[in-house]
């Protein structure tokens, strides 16, 4: 029997539930408080209100509103008064969610992530666990969102230590785009110091994928919306779900709470951009709203809490800046897809000294995270931080002749080549997402607090690596360089946790697990109070992993959304043996993910959704097939 799913939110984890929901022959409604700035969505490269426009985007463009729905900060249960309001931490508040925004690194987690506590043990002071399911039973999945999504990857240049950790048994759909010569210098130094760098696997389409250009390296990329859309994104799972015909996407609404009778959901509350509240049924309820809003839903919808976990475990990685200076010349570093190799050397808790430098504090092991190799600034952001260092010395002519020579010799923008370490960072209970007992939002709900404090192992970890990295960009040539903790806001940098972090990498807050009495969801993301609301984005993650997050948010929710549609296993790939994309045709991928129940009605609603699109083709004189791609060949047939 068909059924209908309400999903909160747009992002990464929220439209991949509604992708196979719908396609399973659920009715879907999408509620994104945030605005569309996206035309048609049924198309593979929407028009967008995005651009190269670093002006924009410093004003906030796409991004929270964070006086009209401001967080709290602080450090610890015992500060009195929350140490920041307002941003905290916030991912863009967009169609899409924060995958409008992200530059679109893509690896995958460790085996040794999933299976933390098995592999590696305990760790005091801190709430380390297994996650519910393995390595090898993730590795469809992600095959599956890195066909979705569009992968470039370099199979072949693949470092030994991710093969060791991360297996892989299919070729990346596509191989990487042009190197950057920041990247490659950095590269450099790193093979020369024993590390090993790599292509780092990216969604952004280096050649035609599904519908999509190749990027063309416009270097406005993290922190910037794709102007051609070769970045995958939410959109696309999204755009699945509604070519299903079963789905309907409703921006700025804000959901405020779920209904529910103690035990089982029948749908939500919510405010559309009039202002007026609204009642929406559902048999089920995906929670998609990021790692501090799905959590605060749940907290403003009085949902019994036995276990605690409800907010406990919120995760943030944990960042450090590394950088090298060539006087002599110009790299450039902000053309392309913001970097473009990057090593994983440190997640690795074998990484030579690691162990001891462990044993010195008191911990068993540790581990950093993975390491971006080659960013720099944009011109605004170059200007403001020589504004800055001038301040210092003449507080009253921060500009000037100086000022222009400063910005003509440009070292700390077309000389630097940036590094970043995300480190791993450890669950800790007490770091959590509760309701602030003071501050609301604009629509008159408390505000989410984050109570947050580093463990020894993230500091510890980041002093071991800090002089790794400044000794690559030695070792690569670098006139200067060096390395410093940024864990703070911009604002106020805070390498102790005073501040929140702040690398848009949010996790946790409503942990899977087997154990009720140690998690908020069971080992499929439902709660464990209420089982027909399920979580389908970060907040589900039980360990942060020392790899960025996004790929397994969307290869988790495809795995628990699958299973709440009652579908086994992972979706069918339609590709052959090799994982050959068709490398000139454009062929993008098919994930059959309808289950026998659903699948005769979605196709039907496909079929149906797919000719409207080829009657406004048409209508336009457009010679693209009606599929999105140049010669029609088109995402495989919904199957069931
Ligand atoms: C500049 C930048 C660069 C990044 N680069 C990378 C990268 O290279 N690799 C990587 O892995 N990650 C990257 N990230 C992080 C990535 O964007 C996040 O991990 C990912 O978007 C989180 O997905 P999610 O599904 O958990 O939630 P989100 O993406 O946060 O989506 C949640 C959505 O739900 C909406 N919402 C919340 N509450 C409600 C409500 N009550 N009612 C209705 N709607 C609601 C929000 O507006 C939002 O659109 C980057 C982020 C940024 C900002
Ligand atoms: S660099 Fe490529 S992927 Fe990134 S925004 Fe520009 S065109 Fe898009």
């Amino acid at each position: 029997m068909a059924e209908k799913a309400v999903v909160v939110g747009s992002g990464p984890g929220a439209a991949t539930a509604a992708m196979v929901l719908a396609e399973a022959g659920w009715d879907v409604v999408v509620f994104e408080k945030g605005r569309n700035y996206f035309s048609d969505l049924t198309e593979p490269a929407p028009g967008t209100l995005f651009s190269n426009d670093e002006l924009k985007m410093l004003r906030g463009f796409g991004g929270p509103d964070t006086e009209g729905e401001p967080r709290a900060f602080r450090s610890t249960a015992d500060d009195p008064e929350p140490l920041e309001v307002g941003f905290v931490n916030n991912l863009p508040t967009t169609v899409g969610g924060g995958s409008a925004h992200w530059d679109a690194k893509v690896p995958r987690f460790w085996d040794i992530d999933f299976e933390k506590l098995t592999r590696l043990g305990p760790i005091d002071g801190a709430d380390v666990v297994d996650w519910p399911v393995s390595y090898s039973e993730m590795a469809p999945y992600y095959d599956a969102v890195e066909q979705l999504i569009g992968v470039q990857g370099d199979g072949d240049g693949w470092a030994a230590v991710a093969g060791k950790y991360a297996p892989r048994s299919r070729a990346f759909p596509m191989p990487p785009g042009p190197a950057q010569l920041a990247s490659l210098l950095l590269a450099e130094g790193a093979g020369a110091t024993g590390l090993h760098p790599y292509s780092y696997p990216a969604a952004v389409a280096s050649q035609p994928y599904d519908g999509r250009p190749a990027c063309i390296n416009c270097g406005f990329c993290s922190g910037f919306g794709c102007p051609i859309h070769d970045r995958g994104s939410a959109l696309i799972p999204l755009r699945r779900a509604l070519l299903s015909g079963r789905a309907e996407l409703r921006p700025d609404s804000m959901v405020t709470r779920i209904e529910h009778d103690g035990s089982s959901a029948t749908g939500v509350r919510w405010v559309g951009s009039d202002g007026a509240e609204h009642t929406e049924s559902a048999d089920f309820v995906v929670l998609g709203g990021g790692a501090v809003e799905s959590p605060r839903l749940v907290l403003l919808s009085d949902v019994g809490d036995d276990s605690g976990w409800i907010g406990g475990g919120i995760m943030f990685h944990w960042f450090s800046d590394g950088f090298g200076i060539w006087l002599d010349q110009r790299l450039h570093g902000y053309r392309g897809r913001s970097f473009s190799h990057g090593l994983d050397d440190f997640c690795d808790p074998d990484f030579p000294g690691a162990r001891e430098a462990a044993a010195e504090v008191g911990l068993p092991y540790l581990r950093g995270g993975i390491l971006e190799m080659g960013g720099t600034s944009h011109l605004i952001q170059e200007a403001l931080q020589y504004v800055d260092l001038m301040e210092i010395f003449d507080a009253d002519k921060p500009f000037g002749r100086r000022f222009k020579e400063l910005m003509r010799l440009s070292a700390l923008r077309d000389r630097l080549a940036g590094m970043q370490m995300i480190a791993e960072d450890l669950c800790q209970q007490a770091n959590r997402v509760d309701l602030d007992p003071s501050i609301t939002d604009r629509y008159g709900l408390p505000a989410a607090r984050v109570t947050y404090h580093p463990h020894l192992y993230e500091l510890t970890a980041q002093q071991f690596y800090m002089p790794h990295m400044e000794a690559l960009a030695k070792a690569a040539g670098a006139d200067v360089s060096g390395a410093v903790a940024q864990t703070g806001t911009p604002q106020a940098p805070s390498p102790t946790g005073e501040t929140t972090p702040s690398g848009a990498h949010l996790m946790g807050g409503l942990r899977m697990g087997t154990d009720p009495s140690n998690s908020a969801t069971d080992g499929f993301g439902r709660l464990w109070s209420i089982q027909n609301v399920g979580v389908a984005d970060a907040a589900v993650f039980p360990t942060s992993g020392a790899h960025n997050p996004t790929l397994t948010i969307f290869a988790i929710a495809l795995r628990n959304a699958r299973s709440w549609a009652g579908l086994e296993g992972p979706p069918e790939l339609a590709v052959d043996d090799e994982g050959d994309r068709g490398a000139d045709s454009g062929v993008p991928v098919g994930l059959v993910v309808a289950g026998a129940a659903g699948g005769a009605a979605v196709i039907a609603g496909g079929a149906a959704a797919l000719a409207a699109r080829k009657r406004r083709a048409s209508a336009h004189g457009s010679e693209t097939a009606e599929d999105g791609t140049a010669d029609g060949s088109g995402p495989e047939p919904l199957s069931s």
